[in-house]
């Protein structure tokens, strides 16, 4: 099978296709045909070396796709199932392995490549807006990269809680994007202040919560956006990690709450996976949240998916096709 692989960190050039066997599913396992990869930001980290892992890697976490083969010990999934998952082993491939524990079945009415681009920037933004810090009407949220894939999904959430959504985006064509999401109040941060703009636009009050994937360009200033004892959820370092801080600072600034959450935390239970998957993809089988995955790339040109997420040429859901 035809799998992308990394034998040392670097950029993109690293990405190399490769030949492997199909792997055989051990206890627990289940194996899948891959039919819509998911880009994630997370591959982009693996690649450069940010996180570390074992060389060589399979990269990739989340597939859209049918079941093939069940290992010892599975129950509930059939062959033919279609399923999804964040947690497949190696998902930029033909074939892949998942826990069976960590896989969905697809509702009927959404597609393979909406399936793989509902799972994770979905339930991302689903316990980001329902759980980390959970909105309500009336609240003001400002959230980074407004028209990037989370950022769509959360500003939709967000806005059906009856939250006001401010957002910063990097150009017009963007800024556009977000307001069909349901942005009350879009920022341009490459021609304003986005600190000045958000306490013009709360008078001086400041947000309840700032969702922030940007990290180190965006991070000082997003502390300064919130109200006395207000969130901040740094959930990303599209720009880079944010440096080492001191903690006085969260005083000095007005009892601000700081946490950096990821997803793995939030789809601990089976119970928990099933709430955040079911929601995400009924909401999207009833036309309740809309995923944007027009860009799609053959398994073979992943390369060229990094280079695009990672020059912020893109908006919603980057998938590879094998
Ligand atoms: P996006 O589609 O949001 O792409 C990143 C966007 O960030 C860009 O389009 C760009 O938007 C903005 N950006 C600002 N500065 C930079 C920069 N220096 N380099 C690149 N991009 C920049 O990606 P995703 O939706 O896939 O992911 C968003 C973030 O969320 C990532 O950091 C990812 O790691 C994180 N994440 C975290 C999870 C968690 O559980 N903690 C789970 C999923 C994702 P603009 O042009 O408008 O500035």
């Amino acid at each position: 099978m035809k799998a992308i692989q990394i034998c040392e960190t670097g950029g993109p050039e690293v990405l190399t296709l490769a030949e492997l066997p199909i792997p055989e599913p051990g206890p627990g396992q289940v194996l899948i045909r891959v039919e819509a990869v998911g880009v994630n930001f997370i591959e982009i980290y693996f690649r450069k070396g940010v996180y570390k892992a074992a060389l060589p890697m399979t990269l990739g976490s989340e597939a859209a796709g049918t079941v093939e083969e069940l290992g010892p010990g599975v129950s509930g999934f059939e062959a033919g199932d279609a399923v999804a998952s964040v947690s497949v082993l190696g998902s930029y491939a033909e074939y892949a392995l998942v826990p069976a524990a960590q896989l969905v079945k697809v509702p009927a009415g959404l597609s393979m490549e909406q399936a793989a681009a509902a799972m994770l920037q979905g339930m991302t933004a689903h316990y980001l807006a329902y759980s980390t810090f959970p909105l309500k009407a009336g609240d003001t949220a400002l959230v980074h990269a407004g028209a990037g894939g989370v950022g769509l999904l959360l500003t939709q959430m967000a806005s059906r809680l009856g939250a006001r959504v401010i957002t910063t985006v990097s150009t017009k064509a963007k800024a556009e994007l977000s307001r069909e999401a349901g942005a009350s109040e879009v920022i341009l941060y490459t021609e304003k202040d986005f600190e000045t703009e958000v306490k013009r636009l709360t008078d001086g009050k400041g947000v309840d919560v700032v969702y922030d994937s940007v990290g180190k360009t965006t991070f000082e200033q997003s502390l300064n956006c919130l109200r006395p004892r207000g969130t901040l959820a740094l959930f990303g370092a599209s720009s880079g990690p944010v440096p080492p801080f001191d903690l006085i600072q969260l005083s000095s600034k007005g009892s601000l709450f700081i946490t950096r959450p990821t997803l793995w935390h939030h789809v601990t239970t089976r119970q928990e996976l099933e709430w955040r998957a079911g929601d995400v993809m009924s909401w999207a089988v009833k036309g309740k949240l809309k995923l944007r995955t027009e860009l799609m790339y053959p398994l073979a040109e992943a390369a060229h998916a990094h280079i695009d997420l990672e020059n912020r040429a893109t908006t919603g859901k980057l998938l590879l096709e094998p």
